[in-house]
């Protein structure tokens, strides 16, 4: 349930319907930062809804309460009909713009890195990708060089200025990597860590959080009003591919989750072309259609030396396929009002 305050509604008026939902044993969750309070009705709501609705209609200074179709309610665009805009240092996710993360799967060495990161910035990217924990399917494949590889992110993002985003995969390294990290990601295996969901939930840092392989988009934003309930809002979506019965990819592009979700939820939206087709000769064209659908930003693999990746080498771009991708999604931006 959400309850719609008039524009003039006074604080003390805010305040008296906060008191009640409090007192009838609910939670208020105001949505800061807008003209209009909007005061989300959170906890067990039973049979009485209707009765309910009736109760704060008549507290003045409300003008309307509505009930929240979805189960997610912090999530919805009932709850928050405008757009989020999530900043990642300075950067704006969400404002229109199609904001391009890419780097290399794994961090593997500082000069690696570096090399990358200068080669996708004169290409236009607007952030660096690039993984120190990294989860792996087998235990015996490369694990990410930890901390260390946030350093070397840091150092890739002393030179470009580009903000980083990584992956942090366990709830007791949240603070460790938010030290280094300008956006958390939270990887398709983890989607479902209800512990690391809230632990993130609590810091301001903004998120990443990526679809599960086997979860429906209902999922993907229940496990975002995770993190948004524990108080951060900082969230972007992102789909990278589901598993299906086609086999002739790695996974399969859900496009559908882009304007569902656009639908659905005032969260940015990101598509993930490299893990979405496990092979880089697709990954410009399912960003193409990623931006066309209306996608806020794509997440893509870049390697300088791809047949020596430490991980995902068959889907990393090289720096001069990445330019023409750059340069082709450019034009498709246009050609659906937004820019790159
Ligand atoms: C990654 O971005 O390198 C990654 C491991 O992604 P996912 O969790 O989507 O597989
Ligand atoms: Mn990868």
């Amino acid at each position: 349930m959400i309850i719609i305050m008039q524009t003039q509604a006074t604080p003390e008026q805010v305040r008296a319907v906060e008191d009640e939902i409090q007192r009838i044993g609910l939670r208020p969750f105001i949505n800061p930062g807008v003209e209009r309070k909007v005061i989300a009705v959170l906890g067990a709501l039973d049979a009485k809804k209707a009765d309910l609705v009736e109760h704060f209609y008549s507290f003045p200074g409300v003008e309307r309460v509505d009930l929240i179709s979805h189960l997610w309610k912090l999530a919805s665009r009932e709850y928050h009909p405008e757009d989020s805009i999530v900043e990642v240092a300075g950067l704006k996710v969400g404002a229109g713009r199609v904001i391009i993360a890419a780097g290399p799967c794994s961090v593997e060495s500082e000069a690696q890195m570096v090399e990358i990161a200068i080669k996708v910035k004169e290409s236009g990217a607007h952030m660096l990708r690039g993984g120190a924990f990294k989860p792996r399917t087998s235990p015996y494949a490369f694990q990410g060089l930890g901390e260390e590889g946030l350093k070397i992110l840091t150092k890739a993002r002393q030179v470009t200025e580009l903000p980083v985003v990584t992956e942090v995969m366990d709830s007791h390294e949240v603070d460790l990597v938010a030290k280094y990290a300008d956006l958390l990601q939270i990887g398709t295996r983890n989607m479902q860590n209800y512990p690391l969901l809230k632990k993130v939930g609590a810091t301001s840092h903004p998120v990443l959080l990526k679809r599960g392989q086997g979860c429906k988009i209902r999922d993907l934003l229940m496990s975002a009003e995770y993190i948004i309930a524990e108080g951060n809002a900082n969230v972007i979506l992102c789909e990278r591919g589901i598993t299906t019965f086609e086999d002739s990819t790695r996974s399969t592009t859900d496009i559908n989750a882009v304007p569902v979700l656009k639908h659905w939820t005032h969260l940015p939206v990101m598509v993930d072309p490299s893990h979405a087709t496990g092979d880089w000769r697709y990954v410009t064209s399912v960003s193409k259609a990623a931006v066309a659908a209306g996608a806020d930003g794509l997440l893509v693999e870049v390697h300088n030396d791809p047949p020596r990746a430490l991980s995902d080498g068959p889907q990393s771009l090289r720096p001069e396929k990445f330019d023409t991708l750059m340069s082709q999604v450019r034009r498709v931006a246009e050609a659906v009002d937004r820019s790159v």
